[in-house]
């Protein structure tokens, strides 16, 4: 099945628990802090169910039509066509949905393509193939909250006070399910999303037993709270002022948990710490997800560049070798995601057991490793290349309103390259990007939402051959030794 916008929104209509400060939100489909980013939410499905876009969105399995992120890949065409089926969710959204409805759902999809890792008695493989079926026939849009709260790393603290441990445990085991209380970050989109998957991406101690639960529950499940941060799309002026965050907010939200039933059929994992997290580097879960995090990168850079040239042509810099320079060098970064997503493809790796394939493993880990640690490098670049335009801008388009200052500012805001009311929405746009709380919500959402750099850099390390790179070495040491050479000894 595939669902529409239309019919995406109303699923949203759901009587969840969703707070910004103090004010509860009833509808989040017409809130003004979410109500344009649930519209860009409802294109995607709609672009998803398009008969237009068909063989791009869409695939063919047990009787139905699916979302390709649904594809369990058997060969390098079936990773093609995933990349293609996000990228074209990603170049929707210029980039800026992290967690559009294809994040959550690869990373299902690649569990359920070696769900045996999910050992019993403590996981249950069977409990996900259901739910992978659930969502993928069902087109439910899934997000996560896979990290515990930040600083509540002490129980003790909390011990002392005899007041819970905010960080998600169970608390209760009862015939039909188990009891979760407590808080869980950073659930990306979950107020557009129909479903929350918990778990853990970062490894636990295994005395950790209790945190250690992997589940999904509803995004309306009883005694469930999403607490918003606070949403860029209530500061904006207009569209045409805050044109990113007006329309592309995909929000964050923490977990708040008070005694939440998950009925057994909904538990993945419980009572193993490390099971919990190996469940998705042991199957091909957390390449699938990031995979689907590169290529959505490579859509934000394509519009980075754009940027860029656009800013360079509109202060009249673009000629000056020196900026020619610096277009060549973004343009450069743009080519470089673009080969860093199609290697993964084209140096697929066989999964072992059902005849599955999945991304290489090293080039993605790599090429998540270089977009976290660059995107406020290129987007310092777009910075310089604004110069002081951005606040040489009226405060808003407002003045467009009034005969005066809209003649005045007609007259002496044009350039030779540009009327005055086009070159402040293209300011407009390129400080979204670079400096409005929307931009800056994105430096911190790049940098930190595959988990902190040193976790990032485990992953790489461990899915390195070591012992190729150091046979490397022994070869080329095992070619000369510490007798005289042929030239010494002639000598
Ligand atoms: C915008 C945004 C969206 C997010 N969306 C999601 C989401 O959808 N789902 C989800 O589950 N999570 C999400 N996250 C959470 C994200 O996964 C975490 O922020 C990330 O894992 C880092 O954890 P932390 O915030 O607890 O930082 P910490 O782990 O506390 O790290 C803070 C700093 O300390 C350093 N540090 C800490 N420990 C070490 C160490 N042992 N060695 C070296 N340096 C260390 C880190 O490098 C970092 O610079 C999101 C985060 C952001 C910012």
């Amino acid at each position: 099945m595939l669902r529409t916008g239309k019919e995406h929104l109303e699923s949203l209509r759901d009587g969840r628990a969703v707070y910004v400060g103090s004010d509860k939100v009833d509808d989040v489909t017409s809130h003004p802090a979410f109500r344009n980013a649930a519209q860009t939410v409802a294109a995607i499905y709609d672009m998803k169910a398009d008969p237009a876009n068909r063989d791009d969105m869409t695939f063919e399995e047990d009787g139905g039509r699916h979302a390709i992120y649904f594809l369990r890949a058997r060969s390098r065409e079936d990773l093609q066509r995933r990349m293609i089926g996000h990228k074209r969710i990603a170049d929707l959204t210029y980039g800026m949905f992290g967690r559009s409805p294809d994040h959550v759902a690869s990373f299902v999809t690649g569990m359920a393509m070696k769900r045996d890792e999910l050992k019993p008695p403590c996981g249950n493989p069977d409990n996900l193939l259901n739910y992978y079926r659930h969502i993928r026939d069902n087109d439910v849009y899934t997000v996560y909250a896979v990290v515990p709260p930040q600083a509540a790393r002490n129980p003790e603290f909390y011990h002392r006070q005899n007041i819970p441990v905010p960080t998600l445990r169970v608390v209760r085991e009862e015939d039909d399910g188990v009891v979760i209380a407590g808080m869980k970050m950073l659930a990306t989109g979950a107020i557009f999303a129909n479903e929350i998957w918990i778990g853990n991406v970062i490894p636990l101690a295994p005395e950790q037993k209790k945190e250690a639960i992997t589940c999904a529950i509803p995004c309306n499940a009883p005694g469930l709270q999403l607490w918003s941060r606070q949403p860029t799309e209530t500061g904006c002026m207009s569209e045409f002022d805050s044109p990113l965050a007006w329309r592309y907010d995909e929000s964050d939200s923490m977990l708040l948990c008070d005694d939440v039933k998950v009925p057994w059929e909904r538990v993945f994992v419980h009572d193993d710490a490390l099971l919990s997290r190996d469940i998705y580097i042991k199957t091909p879960s957390h390449c699938f997800g990031n995979h689907q995090s590169n290529v959505r990168y490579w859509s934000k850079m394509r519009l980075l560049v754009g940027l860029c040239s656009k800013i360079a042509h509109a202060t009249g810099a673009d000629q000056v070798p020196a900026v020619k320079e610096t277009l060549g060098r973004v343009s450069a970064q743009e080519a470089m995601i673009a080969g860093m997503v199609n290697g993964q493809i084209n140096a697929f790796e066989p999964w072992p057991g059902d005849g599955y394939v999945c991304f290489n493993r090293r080039m993605m880990y790599g090429a998540l490793e270089w977009c976290t640690q660059n995107y406020s490098k290129f987007v310092d670049d777009l910075r310089e290349l604004c110069g002081g335009g951005v606040f040489q801008m009226p405060a808003n388009i407002s003045v467009m309103n009034d005969a005066d200052l809209a003649r005045s500012f007609q007259t002496f805001w044009q350039t030779p390259q540009c009327d005055a009311v086009t070159r402040m929405k293209l300011f407009k746009l390129a400080w979204d990007m670079v400096g409005s709380e929307f931009a800056g919500r994105h430096q911190q959402y790049e940098k930190f939402y595959a988990g902190a750099s040193f976790i990032i850099r485990n992953h790489s390390y461990r899915e390195t051959d070591w012992g190729a790179f150091n046979g490397i070495v022994e070869d080329l040491m095992a070619g000369y030794d510490h007798l005289p050479s042929a030239k010494s000894a002639a000598a």
